[in-house]
C-alpha cells in the first residue's frame, strides 16, 4: 500500500466499524490542553468508563442513606453485587456457570490457586513456566517452591526461547514437558506474554500437561477482554487474572478466578477458606466448621469491596453487548494495521518480537529496540503516544478495540516514522 492508501484505508475501516461508538463511552486522558492523547496503553491500564463515576457514587449514596441495610436492600442489594459481573465475566473467559468469581486482586488469587494445584511431593514437585514470566508470577511461584521446602533451582524450570528468537515454540515446550514428564506438578503459563506478546496454543499445551498428569493454571492479565477464550472446553484447571487491563475495571481493581468444574467436589485439594466461601443461604448462621458455596466461590474469603465493583460495572456490561467475537475481529484487524505499517518504516533499530499470525498474538505488538534507545519511547509520549518501555529494550504498544481508531493507529505510524528519521 501507499502512503496515501494507508489513510484512506484507517478512515474506511473507522467509518464502517460498528463498534466504533464504544470510544465515546470511555474517557481519553490528555496529552496537552483539549487534546486528546492516542492511548495504546489499554495492556497496562484500561480507560475509565464514563458512567464508573455515577456507578460509585450511587453506592455511596446508598452506603449514606442505607448504612448497613444496603446489604439486602435496593437493586442490587451488595449481599448479590457482584453476581451479574461475575456472570458477564463468566461468559467472557468461555467458563460454565460457578467456574467463576471477582475476588482480592491478581497476586492473591495467584497465590490461593497455588495452594490448591501446587501440592508437591518428593517425585512429582516441578513448574514449568513461560519464559520471561510477570514478575509477580515468578515471586509468587518461587515463594511457593521455598514454602513447600523445595529449592526454586530444582523445582523451576523456566523456558527460553531459542538463541536469537523471543518466543517459544511448541516442540519446545513439548520437549521440556516430555523431558521433566512425571516430576511435573504444574505447568502455568499466561496466556499472552507480557513482554513479547505470544499467545501459545493453549488448548494444546493443557493436554501435553494432562498427559504426564500435571495440573495447568493460566493467567489471563493480558487475555481477559482480548482473546476468545474458553476454559472449560480446553480443560484448563485454573485461572487468574486482573480486571484493570482490557477489562477497564479500575486502577489495580478486583481480579477474576476461574476454578474448573472438576475440582468443585473434589475434597483432596487443599484450600484457604473465609467466611464468603461459605455457602450463602447459611453465611450468616455463623457456623463453626465450614460449609463451602458449590463453584469457584468457595475460594472466596471476605466480601468484596462495593465501590471496587461498581467501578467495573459499566465496563464490564460494554464486553457483553460489543461481544467479544466482534472486538476480536476488530482487534485482528487494527493490530495487523499497526503491524503492516511498523513493518514499512524499515529502520534496522526496530523488529517487531510479536509473532505475526493473529492467532498467535492479541492487541498487543512488542517493539524491540537495538540498541536499547530509550529517546525513542520518551519522544513518542512526548508526540502524545501513550506506550510503554519494558528492559531490554522494548516498546509495548497495544491498540484497544474498544476504544482505539485506526485513524490513530495510522497516526502512531507517522508521528513514529517521522520521529525516527531525526533521532
Ligand atoms: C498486570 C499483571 C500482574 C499484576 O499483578 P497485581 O497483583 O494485579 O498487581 C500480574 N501478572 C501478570 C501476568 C500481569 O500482566
Amino acid at each position: 500500500m501507499e502512503e496515501q492508501d494507508y489513510h484512506a484505508f484507517a478512515l474506511e475501516s473507522d467509518h464502517s466499524d460498528v463498534l466504533a461508538p464504544y470510544r465515546t463511552h470511555y474517557h481519553i486522558p490528555f496529552h496537552k490542553e483539549g487534546q486528546a492523547s492516542i492511548y495504546c496503553c489499554g495492556n497496562s491500564l484500561g480507560l475509565q468508563h464514563k458512567d464508573a463515576r455515577q456507578d460509585v457514587n450511587k453506592e455511596l449514596d446508598r452506603w449514606a442513606g442505607l448504612g448497613v441495610k444496603a446489604h439486602f436492600e435496593g437493586d442490587p442489594p451488595w449481599f448479590t453485587y457482584q453476581d451479574g459481573l461475575v456472570s458477564i465475566m463468566t461468559d467472557l473467559v468461555g467458563a460454565k456457570t460457578g467456574e467463576v468469581t471477582i475476588m482480592n486482586t491478581l497476586t492473591v488469587n495467584i497465590h490461593l490457586m497455588l495452594v490448591s494445584f501446587y501440592k508437591p511431593t518428593k517425585t512429582r514437585y516441578k513448574i514449568i513456566v513461560e519464559h520471561s514470566p510477570f514478575p509477580s508470577d515468578m515471586y509468587a511461584v518461587k515463594s511457593q517452591i521455598r514454602y513447600h521446602g523445595f529449592s526454586v533451582e530444582d523445582a523451576l524450570v523456566e523456558l527460553k526461547p531459542r538463541v536469537g528468537e523471543y518466543t517459544l515454540r511448541l516442540e519446545d515446550i513439548e520437549e521440556a514437558i516430555t523431558l521433566h514428564g512425571e516430576q511435573l506438578a504444574l505447568i502455568y503459563f499466561g496466556s499472552v506474554n507480557y513482554l513479547s506478546g505470544q499467545v501459545l496454543n493453549i488448548p494444546s499445551v493443557v493436554s501435553l500437561a494432562h498427559r504426564v498428569g500435571a495440573f495447568f493454571g493460566l493467567d489471563l492479565a493480558h487475555g481477559a477482554g482480548n482473546l476468545i477464550l474458553n476454559l472449560h472446553h480446553w480443560q484448563v484447571d485454573f485461572a487468574v487474572w486482573c480486571n484493570y487491563k482490557y477489562l477497564n475495571g479500575g486502577p489495580n481493581s478486583l481480579a477474576g478466578c476461574f476454578v474448573h468444574q472438576l475440582y468443585h467436589a473434589d475434597h483432596s485439594l487443599p484450600r484457604f477458606e473465609g467466611w464468603w466461601g461459605h455457602d450463602k443461604k447459611r453465611r450468616f448462621l455463623m457456623e463453626p466448621d465450614f460449609h463451602p458455596v458449590p463453584g469457584a466461590e468457595a475460594w472466596q474469603l471476605s466480601g468484596p469491596p462495593i465501590l471496587a465493583l461498581a467501578a467495573m460495572k459499566s465496563a464490564l456490561v460494554d464486553f457483553k453487548s460489543a461481544g467479544i467475537n466482534n472486538l476480536r475481529k476488530k482487534s485482528i484487524s487494527l493490530t495487523g494495521f499497526l503491524h503492516s505499517l511498523i513493518k514499512s518504516i524499515e529502520d534496522p533499530r526496530l523488529s517487531i518480537i510479536t509473532p505475526n499470525d493473529p492467532e498467535a498474538r492479541g492487541c498487543q505488538l512488542s517493539i524491540l529496540i537495538q540498541p536499547p534507545d530509550k529517546r525513542i519511547f520518551y519522544q513518542m509520549l512526548d508526540l502524545g503516544i501513550v506506550v510503554d518501555w519494558r528492559e531490554p529494550g522494548i516498546i509495548r504498544i497495544a491498540p484497544v478495540p474498544m476504544y482505539n481508531t485506526f485513524e490513530e493507529v495510522y497516526q502512531v505510524y507517522t508521528r513514529l516514522a517521522q520521529m525516527l528519521q531525526v533521532l
